[in-house]
């Protein structure tokens, strides 16, 4: 394929796009595919000839879309949503159209101080202090990983990297069970390991940790001779929103001299919405912060917005400089590679722009008071519903309930039976968790498309399957 024969074959995908996500509420959510079905529809050789690209859309069409499930679709309740707002797309094209690598400031200028910038729009956004300065990492993951490095660093006065961890104190990271994991393999990453990662009793699934207790942990490590590093709390934890009471937390690692990071992937973009941000109160003390614009701001999949309180501790932890990689004259510029884990990275400021300038605060804001709006009627609904129970109450637009008719032998058979059977349905899309030793269904709203009837329709869905279920 040449250049010359891009624009017409732009036009077509756009148009291909335009109308996929017109049209995208008639499909099921989830792929209905059984596993190996594409694998074996695709050739086991590759092609030694060149093919005409119509022979790759059409196979595109016919092979891979029935495989997909549809993360853009507005009955996508399971998981957190993964919004592609179409201005961020528009800016994703044109990023792989100019295809830069902006790993320093001179292999693309534009790039650098686009993301300073855009990272402080961000920062504004979510009502943070001025003093935090911000970096895009491709992934949530990548974020923690970036900071449990610095926790790491920091606690061994930055002989880690050079010396390794051999014959050091063990160190020891402090979270309560809610939080992701991702924080789990940044510990085995950064070399402390999995028993080093101290479980921090909570006071309940959706209430978080319990500072006393990170208190007394961190105070028994100390005197049995171990070495803590650092405390990662969780604001919006992916099973039932669990969040960790931040200032109180915050003041517990202060008096330790603890390094602070606090994983909001998803809740974060609600902090947009100035009644929220009681969520995370006292965040402005904390060390790093990451949120994915990639999940309830709109922006195209993947984009981490990372802050820091002081970023000389990031970049003293990853910053390397071959010679080769040095910009010459120039200074006071900022080269990104240097505060992140990979050295390449992709123009990811540029949807994040887009998308602030097309949709505007308000707009962004009032889709997600909508989700949490509509979040709520639905929990109200099925808490007046016979034979259902509400397990954890919304956090934001998540919620857990379970299905318990009356004389059910094994409710989490019968609730894992309930979500496959739903999402056989295809009209709705649900994942389940697990609360305590229970077994729940997970609700929660957040595609930039669902209107209130799609979440009408969930009720429906739910009632309709269930009661189906044990006829
Ligand atoms: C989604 C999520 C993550 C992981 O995000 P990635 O960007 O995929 O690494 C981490 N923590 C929480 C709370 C999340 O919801």
């Amino acid at each position: 394929m040449k250049w010359t024969e891009f624009a017409d074959w732009g036009r077509r995908v756009s148009q291909w796009a335009q109308d996929y996500h017109l049209t995208i509420g008639s499909r099921p959510v989830r792929a209905q595919t059984e596993p190996g079905d594409i694998l074996n529809a695709l050739p086991a050789a590759p092609p030694e000839e060149a093919q005409p690209l119509e022979d790759v859309f059409r196979d595109f069409e016919n092979i891979v879309m029935p495989g997909m499930t549809h993360w853009q679709h507005p009955r996508f309740f399971a998981y957190f949503n993964s919004n592609a707002a179409p201005a961020s797309v528009l800016a994703e094209f044109l990023t792989s159209a100019v295809a830069a690598q902006c790993m320093l400031w001179q292999t693309s200028p534009a790039a650098t101080e686009m993301e300073t910038r855009m990272m402080d729009w961000l920062r504004q956004s979510l009502g943070l202090p001025g003093g935090f300065a911000g970096v895009i990492q491709d992934s949530a993951s990548s974020a923690t990983l970036a900071a449990v490095l610095t926790m790491r660093e920091k606690a061994l006065d930055w002989q880690g990297n050079r010396a390794g961890l051999f014959g050091a104190r063990a160190l020891r990271i402090y979270a309560s069970v809610e939080v992701h994991t991702s924080v789990d393999r940044a510990i085995w990453i950064a070399g402390i390991g999995q028993d080093n990662l101290v479980r921090v009793p909570t006071d309940g699934p959706v209430r978080g940790m319990d500072p006393a207790a990170l208190d007394a942990a961190i105070t028994a490590d100390k005197e049995a001779g171990l070495h803590p590093a650092g405390v990662v709390l969780a604001v919006g934890g992916t099973g039932t929103g669990g969040t960790d009471p931040i200032a109180a937390c915050i003041a517990v690692a202060r008096k330790h001299g603890l390094y602070v990071h606090v994983d909001a992937a998803w809740a974060g973009s609600a902090m947009i919405c100035p009644e929220f941000r009681t969520f995370w109160e006292g965040i402005e003390g904390a060390d790093s912060i990451v949120f994915n614009p990639h999940k309830w701001l709109g922006v195209q999949f993947d984009c981490a917005a990372h802050f820091l309180a002081n970023p000389d501790d990031l970049v003293r932890t990853l910053a390397i400089q071959p010679v080769y990689l040095e910009t010459q004259g120039k200074d006071g510029i900022v080269n990104y590679s240097e505060w992140s884990v990979p050295l390449g990275r992709r123009f990811r400021a540029l949807k994040i722009w887009f998308v602030l300038r097309a949709y505007g605060l308000e707009g962004l804001r009032d889709r997600i008071r909508n989700h949490v709006k509509w979040s709520h009627n639905l929990h109200d609904r099925l808490a007046e519903t016979p034979d259902f129970e509400i397990v954890t109450a919304p956090v934001l637009s998540l919620f857990t309930f379970r299905y318990v008719p009356e004389g059910t032998a094994d409710p989490d058979a019968l609730n894992l039976a309930l979500v496959n059977a739903i999402n056989d349905d295809g009209r709705i899309y649900l994942t389940q968790t697990r609360v305590g030793d229970r077994m729940v269904i997970r609700f929660q709203a957040g595609q930039f498309e669902t209107t209130a009837d799609d979440v009408a329709m969930a009720y429906d869905v739910i009632c309709e399957v269930a009661r189906a279920l044990i006829q």
